[in-house]
């Protein structure tokens, strides 16, 4: 077994009191000691997403490595974005977070790209597909794949995807730094679960993001292009509890 560190922290320790701690989690069948540093107060999951992309960054790494030593390589490359034609179901956290970053963004970029989200919505509207995605959403947990199907026949681009390229490389969803295939790139453009071969990791982060989030909050997934409507129309829940215990909350469903 080999041991790794890593150092993550949610907050700025400039400009707010943060509380660190150390836990270690089993990734497969190696552990990883990660060093958190947190905010003192109470917070909400959208605050300790820091923390999680950073730990879905290691997972994928090592289901990468796992991958390369079966003799598999990883086909995911840039300027291939036919991912990010497809359904990509976020938690609430992160569609505010999202939201947040689109309305940090200076003019025009920040119209362009509200407005690509309203045409999103617009096509799913015209094709039927959002009564489908609402009533799958009464479910908790992952879209079904027949749904992701009829999603990716719109052809509807994700708002932040740019020249074929993620646009927002460094914050995007949990579940886009989980995705990457050792089959043909070609096959994500026509995707079926039976032609296109995922790197399998030792953990799911994104889902257990999802299944923490609607337990605390009752908001289950939704499609990224829901982010800024579901933010503009939503409150955000009232932030109760300390991030160790919400952490905890994520950390125990990494494997489900
Ligand atoms: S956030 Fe980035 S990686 Fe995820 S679907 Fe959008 S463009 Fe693709």
């Amino acid at each position: 077994m080999s041991e790794a560190t890593l150092q993550l922290l949610a907050g700025d320790p400039a400009r707010e009191a943060l509380v660190v701690g150390r836990v270690v989690l089993v990734l497969g069948d190696e552990p990883v000691t990660l060093e958190l540093g947190v905010p003192a107060g109470a917070v909400g999951f959208q605050e300790l997403l820091p923390i999680l992309h950073g730990l879905a960054d290691l997972v994928v790494e090592r289901g990468v490595a796992a991958a390369e030593a079966a003799g598999r390589t990883v086909s995911c490359r840039a300027g291939c974005g036919a991912c990010c034609r497809q359904l990509v179901p976020v938690s609430q956290a992160e569609a505010r977070a999202l939201a947040a970053l689109v309305a940090a963004l200076p003019e025009p970029r920040r119209g362009e790209i509200r407005r690509r989200f309203d045409d999103a919505l617009q096509t799913l509207h015209a094709g039927g597909v959002i009564a489908e995605i609402d009533a799958a959403r009464d479910v908790t947990g992952e879209a079904a794949p027949d749904l992701g199907l009829r999603y990716f026949e719109r052809g509807v681009a994700c708002p932040f995807l740019e020249d074929e390229a993620c646009s927002i490389h460094s914050d995007r969803p949990l579940v886009c730094r989980q995705y990457l295939v050792t089959s043909p790139a070609a096959r994500c453009a026509a995707p079926s679960p039976e032609t296109i071969d995922m790197v399998a990791l030792p953990a799911r982060p994104s889902r257990a993001l999802l299944l923490a989030d609607a337990e605390e909050t009752g908001a289950t997934w939704m499609p990224l292009v829901y982010a800024l409507a579901y933010a503009d129309e939503v409150p955000p829940p009232a932030s109760t509890r300390a991030a160790a215990d919400m952490l905890r909350d994520v950390f125990s469903r990494l494997q489900t």
